[in-house]
């Protein structure tokens, strides 16, 4: 069984569904995307995504009118794999068509620019091999990797923050999405511990500098760095 989560982004909540892994995703028509094919080479048994990034490959697939075959999607902050501000952290990116040719995934990236649903579609020539696109925050809630988060916040973003904050040990609620005391206080325990104002907001410019002073080993080095981009430049985003 695998807990899903999935952000409502019309109401603001954080639904959890619990599934197999050969039920399609919540939201996703005609089982074109099952769960197993969401969490790709993930072996996490908590996944997450918003029903945005689920109607975005709705709309995707039925445009294409055939099966898209995802290499990787959903990916946890400790899997690694992925660069420390990937959004796939965050459960809205996709990176498919890898079974196909560079003319078949020419067409499948016109499609998915073309639909209009996703906020980045990747250009052939930063990913030859496989098409990204995702359903990131975009300007001006989030002109970085992540948003800015503080007590209150609710979403994908929020279970990338609550999963790093887990892979360094703080203690928290677990991954819920949601933003509360709890979360707070480790976010103000990971601040005191980094030499960090700790005002339990996430996305401050000095949370940038442990990153800069690069006292971890190289695991929480790379989870530092991925909650150093909460609400970071958009310069160096990873996809
Ligand atoms: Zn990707």
């Amino acid at each position: 069984m695998v807990n899903v989560l999935v952000f409502n982004n019309a109401t603001n909540g954080m639904e959890r569904h619990a599934l197999q892994l050969h039920n399609p995703m919540p939201y996703v028509t005609g089982g074109t995307l099952t769960v197993r094919e969401f969490r790709a080479r993930s072996n996490s048994n908590i996944i997450w995504t918003d029903i945005r990034a689920m109607r975005a490959w709705n709309t995707t697939r039925a445009a294409w009118g055939r099966g898209i075959y995802v290499g990787a999607a959903f990916k946890r902050i400790g899997e690694g794999g992925h660069a420390n501000q990937s959004q796939h952290y965050a459960g809205v990116s996709f990176d498919v068509g890898q079974n196909l040719t560079a003319h078949g995934r020419t067409q499948l990236r016109a499609t998915a620019t073309n639909v209009g649903v996703w906020s980045y579609v990747e250009p052939a020539y930063l990913t030859p091999t496989w098409v990204h696109f995702d359903a990131r925050l975009g300007p001006p809630a989030c002109a970085a990797g992540y948003p800015l988060l503080r007590e209150g916040s609710r979403g994908v973003y929020v279970c990338t923050l609550q999963d790093a904050l887990s892979t360094v040990r703080i203690p928290n609620v677990g991954i819920d999405g949601v933003f509360g005391p709890m979360t707070r206080n480790a976010v103000m325990t990971y601040q005191r511990q980094n030499g960090l104002s700790a005002d339990g907001v996430v996305g401050d410019a000095d949370i940038i500098e442990p990153t800069r002073r690069n006292r971890y080993n190289s695991r929480v080095s790379e989870v530092g760095q991925a909650i150093s981009h909460f609400g970071a430049d958009s310069a160096n985003v990873k996809n």
